[in-house]
């Protein structure tokens, strides 16, 4: 932990893209912008933009900075390892395509009750704190999507885990679902520092209805992402907040209140509870577009896609969106109504929406004729 500069991090699981290709080039600017401006923790997995955010690490970071100038944080994910035995060999590959010798954070990735069994059955923690006492790994944590005595079984289980990850932001913070604030509670309980993802949740913060909008414009203004983000790094034994930038654009927005940081004083979080009221009123879907789910479909059905011009609808009444629904993310048999209710996205949602139920309402907004 004594290598952290700041509290906020770059999270690299939604760079910008060119095609079906990360755009490098933009990509070594955010790098180096991040770290001229006294910023250093990245962080990433295996699965994001299909592998090909290490890949991009690689040639944006480690290959053009010092090991000694940036923390680098990776996950073991569920996906990648069916018994102890594979998983050395694929942290050696995550090493490799990363282009490190270590990782500073080595995470336990999107635990919760149904693979938790699995990394107990693998022996997958106690692999991790062999590599740590190897010298390949730094910290070992967990990052972390249930309910809050899921959590505090974890920790009350592997004592030896020094970070927890969750998702927290304001509209998440009192969710039944998300859990944010019990989650953040553990964790404090348990004194272990917190990394914080989905500050503007999947960018629904970012992005704001008119009414929420004009809440912060009446108020002094200032990017919808700035109330986001402060309000999560103002909670006390917030390690780091992570921001997954798109573009140099968005990166120098959050550059611009990160840099001196100063939490949300009380007419900044009055504000961020009316907003919290108008997203309350309009009932939309609550993904965060991981995109976990769109990989094992096999009707190779765009579902956060889909989820998000639903949204788009409701919050702008937007005729386009109906523009999207049929020209841009659906094609013949992958459409909402083409769900054959297998189940298998539910299954692996972090944010354990009821995927099958949700894509019918799809299908009855947008499938009408
Ligand atoms: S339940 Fe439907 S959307 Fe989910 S994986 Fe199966 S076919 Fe795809
Ligand atoms: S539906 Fe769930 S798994 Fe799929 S992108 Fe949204 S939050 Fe992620």
């Amino acid at each position: 932990m004594e290598k952290i500069k700041k509290n906020f991090g770059f999270g690299c699981m939604r760079l910008p893209m060119q095609g079906e290709d990360v755009d490098i080039e933009q990509t070594k600017q955010m790098v180096d912008t991040f770290l001229a401006q006294g910023f250093n923790y990245f962080d990433t997995a295996h699965g994001y933009i299909q592998g090909k955010s290490e890949l991009a690490l690689k040639e944006c970071l480690t290959s053009r900075h010092n090991r000694e100038d940036y923390i680098l944080t990776n996950k073991l994910s569920e996906g990648y390892f069916k018994t102890q035995a594979d998983i050395r060999p694929f942290f050696q590959s995550q090493l490799e395509a990363c282009g490190v010798d270590y990782f500073d954070f080595y995470l336990m990735h999107s635990q919760g009750s149904t693979n938790y069994q699995h990394f107990k059955d693998c022996r997958a923690y106690e692999t991790a704190f062999e590599l740590k006492a190897e010298g390949k790994v730094r910290h070992v944590g967990i990052s972390f999507h249930d309910r809050a005595e899921v959590l505090d079984q974890i920790l009350t289980e592997y004592p030896q885990v020094e970070v927890v990850q969750i998702q927290f932001n304001y509209l998440d913070y009192d969710d039944i679902a998300v859990q944010s604030r019990k989650c953040y509670e553990v964790c404090r309980k348990r004194d272990k520092p917190v990394l914080v993802m989905e500050p503007v949740k999947g960018g629904s913060l970012v992005n704001l209805p008119d009414d929420a909008k004009k809440i912060f414009d009446d108020l002094h203004g200032g990017s919808p992402a700035s109330y986001a983000i402060r309000f999560a790094a103002g909670f006390p034994g917030m390690m780091m907040v992570l921001s997954g930038m798109s573009s140099l654009e968005q990166m120098k927005d959050n550059l611009s209140y990160m840099k001196d940081f100063q939490p949300l004083n009380d007419a900044e979080m009055a504000a961020v509870h009316q907003v919290v009221e108008v997203f309350r009123k309009m009932n939309l879907i609550p993904c965060t577009v991981c995109r976990y789910c769109v990989e094992g479909c096999p009707r190779h059905i765009a579902i956060p896609d889909l989820f998000a011009i639903m949204n788009t609808k409701s919050i702008h009444h937007d005729w386009n969106a109906d523009y999207y629904y049929e020209d841009v993310h659906t094609k013949p048999g992958s459409r909402a109504s083409d769900c054959i209710r297998c189940g298998k996205c539910e299954r692996i949602c972090p944010q354990h929406l009821p995927i099958r139920t949700l894509l019918q309402d799809v299908a009855k907004e947008f499938e009408k004729k």
